[in-house]
């Protein structure tokens, strides 16, 4: 499979680190406004190779993207101070029509993987610029929230984040709902599982629990400047689930079609991804609280994209 990613800061060199010591391509392309450091990152990458399996790592421009089958999209520039919100997405939004143009000059109907933030907003844009079928722009979405709540669950019922089912639904930020009502742990309701245990789940450890998935990119931003781990292996996460044609229910983020209430809408849901990017989505099982709260959720995801000013931006490569 041949993989680009475009950006190589925190996010683009920690994924393309992981999907090569995963061995899930072939062909890696790295390509970034700082050229140096993406050439310096791919040569770093090859010397790993010789530990996990071969791979061709080059760093270059977007010629080199030619046939790639997925690109990841992890550019991005940075708040100013003073900015708003949605002025740092309005400068998102350009850096990105500039890379969708380029990225489709020199490739078929790829699937583009976003991760950039505010990525569901990010993921819509990218919908619009791209022209691609919906189903082939993927955002990572609440893939990492997910894992959080999981991880955390696992390390308080001592048992495998693997053999928990747990999702985080809605925004990729602060809206985002954790889906406590559905909970499972070897088929069993968590609450009653957590009590054959005596691991009660009690109003303290819900809520650190929560804390802890809701509040975790703000703890390590403020203690090493940005969140990359786990991301990068999310990432790599979904490039296996399409490569490999999983068909793993993952809670990525896309523009919602068939799921009623959130149509036209990009969030994260339960999404099913295999080859061809996301098959089929699903409407969750949700407590009457947690609907009110995923639907809060994809309101102000919907009111922020209205409120960019797309009409100006088309693809850079469209352009004559
Ligand atoms: P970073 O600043 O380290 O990297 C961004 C890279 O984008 C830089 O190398 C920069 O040179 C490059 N870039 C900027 N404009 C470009 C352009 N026009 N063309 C090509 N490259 C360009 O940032 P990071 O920590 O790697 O984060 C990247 C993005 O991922 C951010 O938007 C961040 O918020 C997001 N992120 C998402 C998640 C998630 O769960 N989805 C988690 C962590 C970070």
């Amino acid at each position: 499979m041949k993989v680009g990613i475009v950006g190589i800061g925190f996010v683009g060199s920690t994924a393309a680190y992981t999907l090569v010591l995963r061995g899930l391509v072939n062909d890696l392309v790295l390509v970034d406004l700082n050229a140096k450091a993406a050439r310096a990152h791919a040569e770093d990458i090859l010397h790993a190779t010789p530990f996990a399996r071969a791979v061709r790592v080059v760093a270059g421009d977007y010629s080199l993207l030619e046939d790639a089958d997925m690109v990841i999209l992890c550019c991005g520039v940075g708040q100013r101070p003073g900015e708003t919100r949605l002025q740092l997405l309005e400068r998102n939004a350009a850096v990105f029509s500039e890379v969708v143009g380029q990225v489709l000059r020199y490739t078929k109907e790829p699937i583009l993987l976003v991760a950039s933030n505010p990525v569901d907003i990010m993921t819509h844009v990218t919908v619009k610029l791209s022209g691609l079928p919906p189903e082939r722009v993927i955002g990572s979405g609440t893939i990492l929230d997910t894992a959080r709540f999981r991880a955390l669950l696992g390390e308080h019922l001592g048992i495998s984040p693997s053999s928990i089912h747990a999702y985080v639904l809605g925004e990729h930020g602060d809206s985002e709902v954790l889906v406590w009502s559905s909970v499972k742990v070897g088929g069993i309701p968590i609450a009653d599982l957590a009590r054959q245990r005596e691991l009660h789940l009690t109003e303290e450890v819900v809520a650190g629990i929560s804390d802890g998935v809701r509040h975790a990119a703000y703890r390590i931003i403020e203690g090493k400047g940005a969140t990359y781990f786990g991301i990068g292996a999310g990432l790599a996460h979904i490039v296996q689930a399409i490569r490999d044609d999983e068909r793993r229910i993952l809670t990525v983020s896309g523009l919602t079609g068939a799921v009623a209430e959130f149509k036209g809408t990009c969030l994260s849901l339960p999404r099913l991804v295999g080859a061809g990017g996301i098959l089929d989505e699903f409407r969750p099982d949700l407590s009457v609280a947690e609907d009110k709260e995923l639907r809060k959720s994809a309101a102000l995801l919907r009111k922020l994209f209205d409120e960019l000013h797309l009409e100006g931006l088309r693809r850079s490569s469209t352009v004559p």
